[in-house]
């Protein structure tokens, strides 16, 4: 018994204690400055999904950000929402569904080729274990480069060499339809150069599906048009578990959730964006789904729940250290 009592580890005896420890037990740690690997894996039924992360996009946001919003009022929803003035967090995370004979990828994240603090994931798919060559099948949600630009490098190699890849048959009607590109004003130009860059060449490998099709096993399309004309949602069942992969239904939720009817710069057909939400968010609300968000906080799932009569907030789900 060494009789330590609260008075005496106050006291001297205890810094004498301290004083003895060796010098190494005390020794600072170096500042490791960069995170573990960005990936996060759960189940829905007998189907294991993991979450990859692929960056963060700060990106500066302005007056012409939300189209029917007046800008203080975004800028009252950012700060309240503790983001910086005039930056809003922009998160990239693809989601890989693994049924036990399949790994399906949805999503395929910027391929690095959209901002400096995003392309990590490569990296983090070798991290989860996971070599492109065994991925079977893509689906894609829509066309915007942030979604599609991860199917080749910037050097246009191809980076999924075994998968079909699957896109919404009303997104590659719009987006490959010479006339539609030409009606676009110059400055939306690129998107539609970038569709024909990473489709162009590879065309005979793409499958086009329509809405409520079964795409994958237990993996379902559902037309969810308005972010672009094709946009497609993914219902995911597995047993008696079900889940919604909501792709860009809403960018970031702490304006896009909790605002539903604000029309995003991103949106094609605002209007349309903003029904598509409200009903998904409602469904989402009204079934007790899990869901999915492509430009939610990772790992990017959650519940929605209702605040308002149409208004609505993320519950982020909580890290299981097992599944
Ligand atoms: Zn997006």
């Amino acid at each position: 018994m060494t009789g330590l009592t609260r008075r005496n580890l106050l006291g001297g005896a205890a810094l004498a204690v301290v004083a003895a420890l060796p010098q190494a037990a005390r020794a600072a740690a170096p500042i490791v400055g960069q995170q573990a690997p960005a990936f996060y894996r759960y189940k829905i039924g007998s189907y294991e999904l993991t979450a990859i992360h692929d960056g963060v996009w700060m990106r500066d946001v302005d007056g012409t950000f939300v189209r029917n919003a007046p800008w203080p009022a975004v800028q009252k929803a950012m700060a309240d929402a503790h983001m910086a003035p005039g930056k809003l967090a922009i998160p990239f995370t693809t989601l890989l569904v693994n049924t036990g004979s399949k790994l399906i990828l949805i999503d395929t994240a910027t391929g690095g080729q959209l901002a400096a603090t995003a392309g990590a994931f490569g990296a983090n798919l070798a991290a989860a274990g996971i070599d492109p060559k065994q991925i079977d099948t893509i689906l894609i949600s829509h066309f915007h480069p942030d979604h599609i630009n991860g199917i080749k490098t910037k050097d246009n190699a191809v980076v999924f060499p075994n998968a079909e890849i699957k896109v919404p048959a009303a997104e590659w009607a719009y987006w490959m339809d010479d006339a539609n590109m030409g009606k676009t004003p110059e400055v939306a130009r690129p998107a539609w150069l970038n569709v024909r860059r990473i489709f162009g060449d590879i065309a005979a490998r793409i499958g086009k599906f329509e809405p409520n099709k079964e795409v994958a096993p237990g993996i379902t399309s559902i037309a969810a048009p308005g972010h672009t004309p094709g946009h497609t949602v993914f219902a995911i069942a597995s047993g008696n578990q079900s889940m919604l992969a909501l792709g860009d239904t809403t960018n970031n939720p702490l304006l896009f959730v909790r605002n539903p009817d604000w029309h995003a710069i991103f949106d094609t057909d605002g209007a349309m964006a903003a029904g598509t939400r409200k009903t998904l968010l409602e469904r989402a609300t009204v079934d007790r789904m899990l869901v999915q968000g492509y430009h939610f906080p990772f790992p990017a799932s959650g519940h929605i729940i209702k605040t308002g009569a149409q208004t609505y907030d993320l519950v982020p789900a909580m890290w299981q250290p097992s599944l």
